[in-house]
């Protein structure tokens, strides 16, 4: 059986997190039989590696001379430090500091380039930025190796085969497949753990790409779904996804099963989950795909599962939207009127504002939806120079917007066909004199989303919190 485990930048992020981070990956070898690690750039917070490399790039590009050497010397030190604490003298430290070296080199080779040149292709920004990884994966290698264990360092470009789309690149399925399989099958048959560069991939000419910022979970389901393993299971600082932000409600609760479009639904509305594309490949190929918690591992974490079942439980989650405005297209003259819908949407997009709920009553005198408090402005702006002639006529009688709200949504799969979820919701929303100014539910009844007042965010997501 083949478990794929992702660890982030935090749980490589220093000499101790790799520790840990070994002791993990070897119980899963015990229990499991074959184990493939993905790994991210080190990224301890605040100082994320990768952060670090776009910034050396950028700033090259921007005629600087010194920020990237600088960034270089920064870079040395947090890579140095743990090699220097982790790998001793006697074994391969100064192979892996050769190593990373090397790419410490390269970093400050494509800088000058860039500077040089005065300009930064997304082509380059890949090549640097995917260093991180290059160099984390290297050293985790070395210390499995250090401790006892076999293990090999190996670079995603040998394996995951993407697009030229370089910063989001998408794999070519059936070309990774196959190359993965060549080269990461005879490691698992001899008892190595390969353990993986997150985040990057490359062309089928070889051309390092980027699958975008916070690839590696990506990778891993890529990575999982190449090698028909059993499960996927992403690490990070939490016991999986919660019911709400424990932030704002401390009795938040981990959730122990969601399906793929709950897991969308929460994204799509604010809930820090994975990006809903990530993890795809898993799920279409019934891979199940489990969030887990380093500083927890005992506990189960959150499976994300497909689609296949209603789901139990009715409500799930609540996640909330703040910083959002209510813009109103109305006017009795609306009614009736074909492409009002059609030219609002039209007039907003053609801004590239993006819209995250939309309300129109059936008497078709106003349509409403939600946008960002700081795309309010244009988008107003749009919409009157669109509607010039039905304002003058008063077809339209009023474009205005409610500033400062937010959406809370309620998610769960089980919702649907359930009676009375929505009746209770507003109930308890009621009974806090929690003002709702606008309602929208996708026919999927995934989710149910109330547009409040900023100020009353808190209290309704508590409210429905009670109620899951
Ligand atoms: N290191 C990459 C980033 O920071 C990818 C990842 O960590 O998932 O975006």
């Amino acid at each position: 059986m083949t478990l794929v485990m992702k660890f982030g930048g935090t749980s490589v992020g220093s000499a101790q997190a790799m520790r840990e981070t070994a002791d993990l990956i070897l119980q899963a070898k015990t229990a499991w039989g074959n184990v493939v690690v993905i790994a991210s750039a080190m990224g301890s917070k605040p100082v994320k590696v990768t952060d670090l490399l776009l910034r050396g790039a950028h700033s090259a590009a921007a005629g600087d001379k010194e920020t990237y050497k600088l960034v270089a010397g920064e870079l040395r030190q947090i890579h140095f430090a743990v090699i220097d604490e982790l790998l001793q003298p006697e074994g391969e430290r100064q192979r892996v500091l050769a190593e990373n070296e090397a790419f410490l080199q390269r970093f400050e080779d494509l800088c000058q380039a860039v500077l040089v040149l005065g300009e930064l292709t997304p082509r380059a920004l890949d090549a640097i930025s995917g260093m991180g990884e290059q160099m984390s994966v290297r050293i985790l290698a070395a210390y499995l190796r250090q401790i006892g264990h076999r293990a090999e360092a190996i670079d995603a470009t040998d394996l995951i085969v993407t697009d030229h789309n370089f910063q989001a690149a998408m794999p070519l399925l059936p070309r990774t497949k196959s190359k993965t399989k060549v080269r990461i099958r005879p490691l698992l048959d001899q008892g190595v753990v390969p353990v993986i560069t997150g985040f990057i991939g490359a062309t089928e000419q070889g051309v390092t790409t980027t699958l975008g910022r916070g690839g590696s979970d990506y990778s891993a389901a890529i990575l999982g779904q190449a090698l028909d393993a059993k499960e996927v299971w992403i690490w990070t600082d939490v016991d999986g996804v919660m019911t709400t932000d424990p932030r704002l409600v401390p009795t938040a609760r981990s959730i122990p099963t969601l399906t793929y479009r709950e897991v969308s639904e929460l994204a799509y509305y604010g809930a820090k989950v994975l990006h809903p594309k990530t993890i795809r490949p898993c799920i279409e190929n019934g891979i199940p795909l489990r969030i887990k918690n380093t500083f927890n591992p005992e506990h189960p974490g959150t499976v994300i599962v497909a689609d296949d079942k209603n789901g139990n439980g009715g409500m799930k989650a609540v996640s909330a939207i703040s910083h959002l405005s209510l813009v109103t297209v109305e006017g009795k003259g609306m009614m009736g009127v074909p492409g009002i819908a059609a030219r609002t949407f039209g007039a907003v997009a053609h801004e590239e504002v993006s819209v995250l709920l939309i309300s129109q009553a059936s008497s078709e005198q106003s349509i409403s939806f939600a946008t960002p408090d700081a795309f309010a402005e244009k988008v107003l702006l749009a919409l009157e120079a669109e509607f010039a002639t039905e304002l003058q006529r008063q077809d339209i009688d009023r474009i205005w917007a409610q500033h400062d709200v937010a959406i809370v949504t309620a998610v769960g799969a089980g919702m649907r066909g359930t009676p009375g979820i929505a009746g209770r919701i507003f109930t308890a929303l009621g009974s806090t004199d929690v003002n709702i100014i606008a309602i929208a539910q996708g026919s999927s009844e995934c989710s149910i989303s109330m547009v409040v007042g900023g100020e009353d965010t808190e209290t309704a997501v508590k409210q429905i919190h009670a109620l899951i």
